[in-house]
């Protein structure tokens, strides 16, 4: 028994967002099932935290036998802000996935200021990277407590700043009992977007040197989006900030936006470089500004497919 328990123990130990909503999924079997082969390496030692630059070395990732990421390689410069667009099921979220060690790469390396993520503790490489997904787990407790989650010596102040930077202290305060309000299963019902703004301010509050948003505020409007990305571009300045995002103009101020297509990384640029390319973003481009005439045909097939 001992030995089943071990890694939910463990789960909670070095636990993030990700790995919770997984559980809170039901889905604990496959984190459990995966968790055999990510662990600490006999020689692991904690990741030292540079500027935050981040390789991938020609990576190649399947799960199981669905193969999903070929040959990706890139390099990012530490404290830069990336965006990751591309079509639905490209293999964004499983290409973020590899930083923190949800899954390991199948061949090549992934590498944060030249360490092998594999090389590192887990406890050490999830310290430093802020995960927030597209539905964020609350457990039941006060929202004080769910954004101090894995902060547990913050002050109340430092909560409440880091709310305010996630633009939820004014919904929070109009909740019946504000901070205090217990939320999660049986507590009150928030939205998809509140979730979200939560999440976004507990991973302010953790502070990490890392930052990936997976669709992270996918689900509050463009506006209070707008304001959310006002407020985290002083928080994300001086870190690595992945923006996973379907809304183009999530990313579009990012210093530079990968394009992933199929598993592969096809575009890689700023935004205007990558409407000069004419490629899959400028036609993502087009469809989201309602510029659709000026499509081309082969893109429209492919959509239509
Ligand atoms: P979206 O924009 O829809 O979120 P994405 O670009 O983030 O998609 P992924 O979620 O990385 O894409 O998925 C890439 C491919 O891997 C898809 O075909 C998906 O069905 C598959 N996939 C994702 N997670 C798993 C999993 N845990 N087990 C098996 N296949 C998976």
């Amino acid at each position: 028994a001992q030995q089943f328990i071990w890694p939910i123990v463990r789960l909670g130990d070095v636990v993030d967002d990700y790995e919770r909503a997984k559980a809170a999924g039901g889905r604990v079997e496959r984190v459990l099932s995966r968790s055999p082969t990510i662990r600490d390496g006999d020689d692991a030692s904690p990741l030292s935290v540079d500027s935050g630059a981040v390789t991938y070395d020609h990576v190649d990732f399947a799960y199981d036998d669905r193969s999903v990421l070929h040959d990706v390689d890139f390099s990012i410069t530490g404290g830069q802000t990336i965006g990751v667009v591309g079509p639905t099921g490209a293999g964004k979220s499983t290409l973020l996935k590899l930083l923190p060690r949800l899954y390991d790469a199948d061949a090549g390396a992934v590498r944060i200021d030249g360490q092998d993520v594999r090389d590192v503790t887990l406890r050490s490489l999830r310290r430093a990277i802020g995960y927030v997904g597209q539905d964020p787990f609350l457990f039941y407790g006060t929202v004080r407590e769910n954004v101090r989650y894995g902060t547990f010596d913050a002050s109340d102040a430092a909560v409440e700043e880091a709310v305010r930077r996630a633009q939820a202290h004014e919904f929070v305060e109009n909740l019946p009992d504000g901070y205090d309000t217990l939320v999660g299963e049986r507590g009150v019902r928030l939205s998809g977007g509140q979730r979200q703004r939560l999440a976004l301010a507990r991973t302010i509050l953790k502070d990490p040197a890392i930052i990936v948003l997976d669709e992270a505020t996918s689900a509050v409007d463009t506006e209070t989006e707008a304001l959310i990305q006002s407020s985290l571009a002083e928080f994300a300045a001086d870190r690595t900030t992945f923006v996973i995002a379907h809304r183009l103009s999530t990313v579009r101020r990012a210093d530079r936006i990968l394009v992933v297509d199929d598993g592969r990384l096809v575009e890689d640029g700023t935004h205007e470089a990558l409407l000069r390319e004419d490629g899959l973003y400028a036609n993502f481009w087009r469809v989201q500004t309602g510029d659709v005439a000026a499509l081309p045909r082969e893109f429209l097939e492919r959509a239509l497919e």
